[in-house]
């Protein structure tokens, strides 16, 4: 978040608005799906190890529940605020809609600083948030899964703590889990291979092909650093990669097995690697090449910054990257940009699948997986690319447009609105 005073949620808010402007819902229905149906704040007492006791603050919002129960993810940041995750629930409302599961948005967090606490303390943390917030967590009610800073160990602890209280057995109350907990196959890199069969669908309607493409990806963690790995094994040249601390460019193209390598070995940092040039991330953003790929946080491509973009196509790894100022200015500079609410899903897509599995207590194999994400991503992209050619305007406004109706119709379907 690098702008200050920047709220995520006025951001989801005033794209949310666009969309229910063109499709003019009524009043009521604005009025309700402008702002979460239910939120939560916890006070989480946690004994640290030198005998003291912390309080952290913690949240989980249940955006929108008229799909089916609330999905998303639980951050663990020094920055989490209400708002942050109100965004973050809201945006996932927008991507279970575009993706068309049976599932509503959520998201939690909790807010500190990860990296200085024990594995002893985040196991403590990652109870005492089950024992704040799990009564009104359930597989038909609200799912969580890993995000920023949580990982399959925390989701673990969490499941433990939650069936210890219920006295039961369901795994599918939390995705993301470890395999031998009943984790899907394939959920660690779905999110990337959800972005690699984005930008083949890419390649088809425009004609930009992957292999050979100039691509550039801010931020090398999950998201980034297993994307990087899939273009390039597909044949993209990808000449820039960053993490927090900076980030690396290299014309002829990087040699990303050696840069996950280091990554990995050097605790997530790039600093030193020797496999190109040290520029900053601002660089990287403006670095001239055919598909830029944020993959590391929200507002980083914003007024200042968006006239200087020379991707032809942007897509986005990150939840909201792009304001919508700059997102005005792409769109007249004529930069095909996939929003995050489709280029990021497939998240969530082997997250749903991991829940049917749990239901069914049964496990599919990694191509059964893969195929059946490739299916689902590669229908949500041709659905939202229709609405952009009928409405002959962003893809952004294309996809919200889709989601929002969908949302909008389960409302009035219940009797909401
Ligand atoms: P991660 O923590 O594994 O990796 C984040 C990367 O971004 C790291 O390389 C880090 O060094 C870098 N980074 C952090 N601060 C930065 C800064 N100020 N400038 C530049 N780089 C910075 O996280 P992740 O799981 O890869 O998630 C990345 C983004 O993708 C987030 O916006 C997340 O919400 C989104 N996302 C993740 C998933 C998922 O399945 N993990 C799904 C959907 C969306």
């Amino acid at each position: 978040m690098s702008e200050t005073n920047y709220n995520p949620f006025r951001t989801a808010q005033a794209q949310l608005d666009q969309a229910m402007e063109v499709l003019g819902l009524e009043p009521s229905m604005r009025e309700l799906l402008r702002w979460p149906m239910r939120e939560y704040r916890y006070r989480l007492p946690v004994r640290m190890d030198s005998g003291e006791v912390q309080i952290f603050d913690s949240y989980r919002v249940q955006y929108n529940h008229a799909r089916g129960p609330t999905k998303g993810g639980l951050r663990w940041h020094p920055d989490e605020t209400i708002d942050t995750v109100r965004a973050l629930a809201c945006w996932m409302t927008w991507k279970c809609a575009v993706l068309d599961l049976p599932l509503g948005g959520g998201k939690g967090g909790v807010t500190c600083n990860p990296t200085s606490l024990s594995t002893s303390e985040k196991e403590r943390l990652a109870r005492a948030y089950i024992r704040a917030a799990g009564h009104r967590m359930s597989v038909d009610r609200d799912v969580p899964a890993p995000d920023v800073h949580t990982t399959p160990q925390i989701m673990a602890w969490m499941l433990d703590e939650y069936e210890t209280m219920m006295g039961y057995h369901h795994s599918g109350v939390i995705t993301g889990k470890p395999i031998p907990l009943g984790g899907s196959a394939g959920r660690n890199e779905a999110t990337s291979l959800g972005g690699v069969v984005v930008a083949r669908e890419v390649e088809r309607v425009l004609g930009h092909p992957i292999k050979g493409a100039r691509c550039a990806i801010q931020g090398f963690g999950n998201v980034g650093g297993i994307l990087a790995r899939l273009l390039h094994e597909r044949g993209a040249k990808v000449i820039a990669i960053s993490a927090v601390d900076g980030a690396i460019f290299n014309e002829g193209g990087i040699d990303i097995p050696a840069a996950l390598t280091y990554y990995n070995r050097k605790m997530q940092q790039l600093g030193g690697f020797d496999g190109g040039d040290a520029t900053t991330n601002e660089q990287l953003l403006t670095c001239d090449c055919d598909m830029l790929f944020p993959a590391a946080l929200e507002n980083v491509i914003t007024e200042s910054n968006a006239n200087a973009i020379q991707a032809k196509v942007v897509i986005e790894m990150a939840n909201g990257p792009t304001t919508p100022e700059a997102d005005k200015i792409l769109h007249q500079r004529g930069v095909f940009v996939v929003p995050d609410i489709l280029a990021n899903a497939g998240g969530v897509t082997v997250s749903y699948l991991e829940q049917v599995q749990n239901t069914y207590n049964y496990h599919w194999s990694l191509k059964d997986v893969h195929s059946e994400l490739e299916r689902r991503m590669t229908s949500a992209f041709k659905d939202v690319y229709a609405e952009y050619e009928r409405i002959d305007g962003p893809m952004r406004l294309a996809a919200y447009l889709l989601a929002v109706e969908r949302v909008a119709e389960a409302c009035r379907l219940r009797g909401w609105v």
